[in-house]
């Protein structure tokens, strides 16, 4: 599939309204082609006219029109909406969130409260606007109701030490995550723990000169739980040796590989003050575990989660993936009702997205979306389901690449909303990031600016770059000499 730029600036936007019909890692751009052939999505602006065409397996479908506006924003605006147009009436569908294509569509309901915009004014953006679906604004409105007293409670001076454990038993088919197997390089991991716990003394000493307080602090990877119990330890020992703990609201350790898990890790976790974990199943299905290579068993990860409620974590989340490969639709409900029964304090409900990195990308194909797709179908079913299990959305965020450009959301029993996810997806407050792949946002304590400090993606590098990384974290006491609270 060509997208052909003609005359215009507007490429990014362009391909971006394209990639939300055709699922392909195959769109290729090109420019100044006035007589395209073949299966095309022409962009053209002429004579004070844009100009979009669409021709797909046989069909083509034609706008012409004056451009409005002499402000080049509302003419890429009016660009994409009529390409988008083009599109639906082509393929029969409409995108389920409409013209947006941002990752953090709750931002945009919170600047327009901010701006004083009234609910019904907001809403009538968002569905007559943006053209968003009756059921996504309302998940959205939910969503952003209650990320808003978290955020609102959130000081300049807070933050949160997010630290990498880029290692797992295996790698599953779909990750796309900086994550090594254990396999290929376990043989990192006790010198990796020692860095870590240098880079953990170090970031202490940082933000405590920067004057930072600490509110969360979140283990990911990877899979933290891939180190033994007395790595585990060791590391948590440090951060309450380095960093005053008394102030903060959550401390996460994902568990999410069952496999990984075991009593004395979860008890470790525990007593080390973790009082959140995430044990994630995907499915609850084997047979898809197996097609996507995910090296674990239902019954693991039932045992994992019966161990975590016997030592008594104030909230367990588990996540689940929608549009596994090879999963059907009655699969993945019996999966959300078997979560749902278990009835954990969190879940979240991840829709695929197949990334270059990722092994499945090679699976992707090169179709024009019409009508609902399964994806779709799954996630819809999801939301009237959560509610009826007691649960509402509390973050959420969209990636590029996601099956049907659907969303990711968490979802939460009552006051048990995950405060690190809300942080980092709206940028609420700076994250201090540890470990190799971990990039540390610092966010201006009273505007919207954000600097970030990029760490070594790979453990390798990582230790082998180590003195340039503690280098590079004196950014953080620059920043706020720059940007005072
Ligand atoms: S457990 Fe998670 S991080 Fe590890 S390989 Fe699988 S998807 Fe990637």
């Amino acid at each position: 599939m060509q997208i052909i730029i003609n005359r215009h600036n507007f490429r990014y936007e362009m391909e971006n309204i394209a990639r939300m019909f055709f699922h392909s890692s195959t769109l290729e751009i090109k420019f100044d082609i006035y007589e395209p052939i073949g299966d095309y999505v022409l962009t053209e602006i002429r004579n004070n006219e844009i100009i979009i065409k669409v021709s797909v397996f046989g069909k083509t479908e034609q706008k012409t029109a004056q451009i409005i506006s002499q402000n080049e924003n509302d003419t890429e605006w009016q660009m994409a909406e009529m390409l988008y147009d083009c599109l639906c009436a082509l393929s029969g569908k409409e995108q389920k969130w409409g013209l947006l294509t941002g990752v953090r569509p709750t931002r945009l309901v919170h600047r327009m409260i901010d701006d004083g915009k009234t609910i019904a004014e907001i809403r009538d953006k968002f569905i007559n606007g943006y053209k968003v679906s009756e059921e996504k604004f309302r998940l959205l409105w939910q969503t952003a109701m209650a990320e808003r007293p978290i955020i609102s409670a959130s000081k300049p001076q807070d933050f949160s030490l997010y630290l990498s454990i880029p290692f797992c038993p295996s790698r599953c088919n779909y990750c796309s995550f900086v994550s090594g197997s254990v396999e290929k390089m376990g043989n990192l991991i006790p010198e990796y723990v020692e860095c870590l716990a240098k880079e953990i003394e170090d970031a202490a000493e940082v933000s405590k000169k920067a004057g930072l307080r600490l509110k969360t602090v979140y283990f990911g990877g990877g899979t933290p739980t891939t180190l033994s119990a007395e790595q585990l330890k060791f590391l948590m020992d440090k951060i309450e040796s380095c960093f005053d703990l008394s102030c903060i609201n959550e401390y996460t350790v994902e568990a999410g590989r069952p496999d990984t898990v075991t009593e004395e890790k979860l008890r470790t976790i525990k007593e080390m003050g973790a009082d959140r974990i995430s044990i994630n199943p995907q499915t609850f299905n084997d047979d898809v575990l197996n097609a996507i290579g995910r090296r674990h068993t239902t019954e693991q990860t039932l045992k994992a989660y019966e161990t975590a409620r016997k030592i008594g974590f104030k909230t367990i989340n588990m996540d689940l993936i929608a549009g596994l490969t090879s999963d059907s639709y009655e699969s993945f409900c019996s999966s959300l009702d078997t979560a749902i029964n278990l009835n954990p304090e969190n879940i979240t409900l991840h829709t695929l997205t197949v990334k270059r990195a990722a092994n499945l990308a090679e699976d992707s194909q090169n179709t024009f979306l019409t009508g609902e797709t399964p994806a779709e179908k799954m996630v819809g079913t999801s939301f009237e389901k959560f509610f009826s299990g007691g649960y509402s959305p509390y973050y959420m965020y969209r990636q590029k690449g996601t099956l049907s450009n659907l969303e990711n959301v968490g979802y939460c029993k009552a006051g048990h909303e995950g405060y690190y996810n809300i942080y980092i997806m709206d940028e609420v407050q700076s994250i201090i990031a540890l470990g190799a792949g971990a990039v540390t946002k610092l966010k201006a304590p009273h505007s919207e600016q954000i600097s970030r400090i990029f760490n070594y993606k790979y453990p390798l590098e990582y230790l082998r770059g180590f003195e340039n990384i503690i280098n590079r974290k004196r950014e953080v006491l620059k920043f706020f000499e720059k940007y005072p609270f």
